[in-house]
């Protein structure tokens, strides 16, 4: 259920029909808009008496919601959600996903020991990336495989924070994780294996933290945009999500990159939306055309894997591009964006960039 205020609505207003909302033991989430503010109902098994609602001062109508979803709705909130990150202390804007400028996240898969991924940060953000990403707590298919550095590289991206100025997006994979990410990060991941987690999404919506939400590898649109509805019923309206490839038949690549879900999820939620294209392909050679295509189709950003010595990486090498290949990237990305009218951070000045082969 929807109750859509008037344009006109004072603040009080809205504030009144929360309270009664909220007498009426739901939870009521006010989004205020550009022309007037929508507040969704939740917690109610059945429907909720419309009436006493729609004679309160300030209400214009009541919406019975017919899909699954309320909150991640554009039927809630016309206009997209933008996610703004604090700025320096010097007064420079922080970054935004969701806005008219891409969100670029770019960063190796794990951080394996500091000199690695200070090497890898500063090509990145060279490069014009706002946002440094990089696993301490890694999801493996084998518990044999290495699982991240815990603390310890949590502590490192903080430092990566501290010298660059890039945000850090980093995964958290279980509630104990989820406690420390959310010290230390700027945005909770949470892993495709954990899509449909419901107690992490429970409580990462319970956090003050941003979530960066990627879909799980066999979730259908609906079930992405349930498990982001999870993370908006606790009163954390700050989600964005991350396409990165389904599970098919094809064994050209690993995961097969669904671009058309892009356009699909604009139409029917305000939650920004990136691509994935490393774990999209898990193939090197395919980032950069798929990177091209995500933001062709109007992407708000890329999330890419970038390691200075792939053949060394402790995880997915194989998908992880040469530094010199991500600001290849960056250049190709720069020119589809100005035709969707996107735009893109430039290379940082003061220090040459590669442009290679
Ligand atoms: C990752 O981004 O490091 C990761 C493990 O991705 P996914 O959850 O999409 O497999
Ligand atoms: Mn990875």
């Amino acid at each position: 259920m929807l109750v859509v205020m008037k344009a006109q609505a004072t603040e009080d207003q809205v504030r009144a029909v929360c309270q009664k909302i909220e007498n009426l033991g739901y939870r009521a989430h006010s989004m205020p808009g550009a022309t007037r503010t929508a507040i969704g109902i939740t917690g109610n098994k059945g429907e909720v008496e419309q009436g006493t609602l729609e004679e309160m001062p300030g209400v214009q109508e009541v919406i019975q919601v017919s899909k699954p979803y309320k909150l991640v709705s554009r039927d809630l909130k016309e206009e997209n959600t933008v996610i703004t990150f604090p700025g320096t202390a010097a007064g420079i804007d922080g970054p935004t996903i969701g806005g008219t400028g891409l969100a670029i996240v770019a960063g190796p898969c794990a951080i394996e020991n500091r000199e690695q991924a200070f090497t890898v940060a500063e090509r990145v953000h060279r490069a014009g990336a706002q946002f440094f990403r990089g696993g301490a707590y890694k999801p493996r298919t084998s518990p044999y495989s290495f699982q991240g550095l815990g603390e310890e590289g949590l502590r490192i991206m903080a430092e990566i924070r501290q010298q660059f100025g890039m945000k850090i997006i980093t995964e958290a994979i279980d509630h104990e994780s989820l406690d420390l990410v959310e010290e230390y990060a700027d945005m909770i991941q949470i892993g495709a294996r954990n899509m449909q987690n419901f107690s992490l999404l429970k409580r990462a919506g319970r956090s003050r933290k941003p979530v960066l939400l990627k879909r799980g590898m066999a979730a259908t649109l609906e079930e992405f945009l349930m498990a982001a509805e999870y993370i908006m019923s606790e009163g954390n309206y700050n989600v964005a999500l991350c396409e990165r490839g389904v599970r098919t038949f094809a064994d050209h690549t690993r995961n097969t990159l669904d671009l058309s879900v892009v356009p699909a999820v604009q139409r029917l939620s305000h939650l920004p939306i990136l691509v994935d294209p490393s774990h999209g392909t898990g193939k090197r050679n395919k980032v950069t055309p798929l990177s091209r295509a995500a933001v062709a189709v109007g992407a708000d950003g890329l999330m890419v894997e970038v390691h200075h010595k792939p053949d060394e990486a402790l995880s997915d090498g194989p998908q992880s591009l040469f530094p010199d290949q991500f600001d290849e990237l960056m250049v190709q990305v720069r020119q589809i964006a100005a035709v969707v009218g996107r735009t893109v951070p430039s290379i940082r000045v003061g220090v040459p960039v590669a442009v290679s082969k």
